[in-house]
């Protein structure tokens, strides 16, 4: 589709980022990019239609979920890396290549029962996005869906979130 280009042209590969071997998909020259910038923002805000609040994951998730949650008319909630948030947190731990992450969630940042979107750029692994939505529902909101501009389907994420209901704008 249009959308599909829109995206797609505008996702720059580096080689070699952040480490030998990975090839890094930098969404800068979308964000950068009026036209596709306002297209991606309005269709991840369509997939939050109805929510109360919308998720972003640090950092890039950060550019597209607070936006998101403007024209939703949702609320916005960060689930940062470990030690970022200032008030009581629930965390979550996850395996990474070498070693592991945790991100956080305040525990008060939902009321009982929200209805919760989360938004990321990549989906790579799987791995941050479902640490993400166990600790949405640990701090007592309702997961409607995880949403992110870009899917890559080699590393299997979507495996790891077969519970959850997964769109992604663009899958390569
Ligand atoms: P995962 O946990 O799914 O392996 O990695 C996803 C997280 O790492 C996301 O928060 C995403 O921002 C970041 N990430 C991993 N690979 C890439 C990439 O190639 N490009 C971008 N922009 N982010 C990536």
């Amino acid at each position: 589709t249009e959308l599909t280009s829109l995206i797609l042209d505008r996702i720059r590969d580096v080689p070699d980022y952040p480490q030998p071997g990975v090839l890094f998909k930098d969404i800068t020259p979308l964000l950068a990019d009026p036209v596709a910038l306002s297209a991606v923002v309005d269709e991840l805000a369509r997939l939050a239609a109805e929510v109360d609040k919308v998720v972003g994951i640090e950092a890039r998730g950060f550019i597209l979920a607070a936006p998101v949650a403007y024209r939703a008319g949702a609320g916005f909630v960060p689930v940062r890396k470990k030690g970022k948030l200032p008030a009581e947190t629930f965390a979550a731990s996850y395996d990474l290549e070498y070693g592991s992450a945790t991100v956080e969630v305040h525990r008060d940042a939902f009321a009982p029962g929200d209805r919760v979107i989360i938004v990321d750029d990549v989906l790579a692994t799987g791995g941050t996005a479902r640490a993400t939505v166990e600790l949405v529902k640990r701090a007592g909101a309702e997961v409607v869906g995880v949403a992110v501009l870009m899917e890559l389907a080699f590393l299997k994420g979507r495996d790891r979130l077969e519970d959850v209901d997964l769109r992604s704008l663009v899958i390569v």
